[in-house]
């Protein structure tokens, strides 16, 4: 066992790949500033996770009997469910409670464990699990909330309206939020299909109305994400909720991808980097569109092949990871003949190379990372968001989900890094439109395209600042993630 002199903290992400994932680059982060970690979740989960063998973090199982509770067998993890069958496990969720106070109580007592001679000092949970905050106070330990795969402007966005339920109380189209009004107006088309048929009865709802206001229990909420260009979300957070917010982004897995891939059933890359790389190297600076929809969603058929359609006619570079459209198994073999226009493949990826095409799953950290990419039309979830600006990409955005949209909205209005494309799965989108929108990106004469490529060098900057730890400068995210640990130290 490395390390862990500093004291003993236990994580416990939502049963998913999203949620999990980010908890784990925390993990590693928090590793390195001497601490030892429980990581907690359901027993299939831990069975995967202890592959990743970090020698710091120790893997703890809380009995989760899915069938119990009218699921599958063995679902325990939304990424393999259908929608009503994810929602489920989000509702059934709390069931965790009492077994979660159980094995709390024991680590408390140095009775289970690995870190048999360090009591937690600090529960850091999924913003899911806002019941964990009494049990964990209840035992006398800090308790925190981590949000990792979601933006503070999102985040608040999406407390805001779960809460508020603004589309509700007006006829219009647009609407604000009442508590978020500096958000601006929204749109419905700008909430997701859960969000438009939640009434307050609902079972997301109910979820939803139950959950957020149990955050004002816990001590702190630390959010992936950057100071600067978040004053707007955390400042929400500030005055809802009155407790500390830190935020200590980026954190990414940057090299890690093993940890990745043992966590997830699909994520077998479609291409090895080398090959990427390869490929890359042959193209001038910022000349290549990376299009990649995020880790779950994929197009609808015609969307897609409008899509094809643009990137024939458009000159312009692009790696774009594919699946089956929308309503085809995303595991099954991709019917190009069926899918996409005839000789598409050939005309672009074979005799041309203007294109390169990767099924399922693309190594995105280090292809988003390579000099060659100029842009990326992007799903907008929050951690390709991050993992564009750290490398000063601005984006085409084409939110298909939750907080996507809202992630969306602040790259458009509040940041200026992102022009958006299209919204959703059912929007009818026209090649011609995805044609001018990437020219307005991708062209390096054009106006627009300056300004958003000048911003996202801003921000990539502003991220580079804000991470920095020098002897004698400390970036923001420096600074609350000591502020963090320094209420740690309060504690021991
Ligand atoms: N990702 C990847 N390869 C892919 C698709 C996604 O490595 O082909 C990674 C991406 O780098 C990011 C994560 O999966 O870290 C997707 O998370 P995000 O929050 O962007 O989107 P979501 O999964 O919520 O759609």
């Amino acid at each position: 066992m490395e390390g862990g002199e500093k004291g003993h903290i236990v994580l416990f992400p939502f049963m998913a790949q999203g949620h999990i994932i980010p908890f784990l680059a925390l993990a590693s982060k928090i590793t390195q500033k001497g601490y030892q970690i429980t990581f907690i979740n359901t027993p299939l989960n831990i069975k995967k996770l202890k592959k990743t063998n970090h020698p710091s973090i120790h893997f703890l199982e809380i009995p989760f009997d899915s069938t119990q509770h009218g699921l599958p067998q063995d679902a325990e993890t939304n990424d393999s469910l259908p929608y009503n069958l994810a929602l489920k496990l989000l509702e059934v969720s709390p069931s965790l409670e009492p077994n979660f106070k159980k094995i709390l109580t024991q680590l408390v007592e140095l009775k289970i464990g690995f870190f048999k001679k360090s009591q937690p000092i600090c529960v850091i949970s999924d913003l899911f699990f806002g019941w964990s905050a009494k049990v964990t106070h209840e035992l006398g330990i800090l308790h925190t909330i981590y949000c990792g795969a979601v933006g503070g402007f999102g985040l608040a966005c999406y407390y805001s309206m779960w809460l508020n339920l603004p589309h509700r109380h007006t006829d219009k189209l647009e609407f604000i939020l009442p508590d978020f009004q500096e958000a601006g107006k929204f749109h419905v088309t700008q909430l997701s299909p859960s969000l438009v048929i939640a009434d307050g009865n609902d079972p997301y709802s109910v979820f939803q109305m139950k959950n957020l206001p149990l955050w004002k229990n816990s001590d702190g909420v630390l959010f992936n994400t950057i100071e600067e260009f978040e004053k707007n979300g955390l400042m929400y957070f500030r005055r809802k909720l009155c407790i500390p917010i830190w935020a200590i982004g980026p954190i990414l897995f940057q090299e890690n991808d093993n940890v990745r891939s043992s966590t997830s059933p699909r994520k077998e890359p479609g291409i090895q980097f080398d090959k990427c790389k390869e490929w890359l190297d042959s193209k001038e600076k910022s000349s290549v569109l990376y299009i990649c929809f995020g880790s779950q969603n994929t197009i609808s058929a015609s969307q897609m092949m409008q899509l094809a359609k643009a990137l024939d006619v458009v000159e312009v570079n692009f790696i774009w990871v594919i699946r089956p459209p929308l309503g085809f198994d995303v595991n099954a073999d991709f019917k190009s003949e069926e899918w996409l226009p005839e000789g598409f493949i050939e005309r672009n990826q074979e005799s041309e190379q203007r294109g390169l095409i990767v099924l399922n799953w693309a190594p995105q950290v280090e292809i988003l990372a390579h000099e060659s990419i100029g842009g990326f039309l992007s799903n907008c979830g929050w951690n390709s968001v991050l993992e564009s600006l750290i490398n000063g990409v601005p984006l085409i955005g084409w939110p298909m989900a939750a907080d996507q949209f809202f992630n969306a909205k602040f790259l458009v209005e509040e940041i200026g890094v992102c022009v958006e494309m299209a919204r959703g799965t059912t929007f009818d989108v026209s090649y011609l439109d995805i044609i001018e929108k990437i020219e307005l990106v991708m062209d390096s004469e054009s106006e627009k395209g300056k300004r958003l490529r000048g911003k996202a060098c801003e921000f990539k900057e502003m991220i580079k600042d804000a991470t920095r730890d020098d002897d004698d400068y400390k970036g923001s995210s420096i600074r609350a993630m000591d502020e963090f640990f320094n209420l740690l130290m309060k504690e021991r």
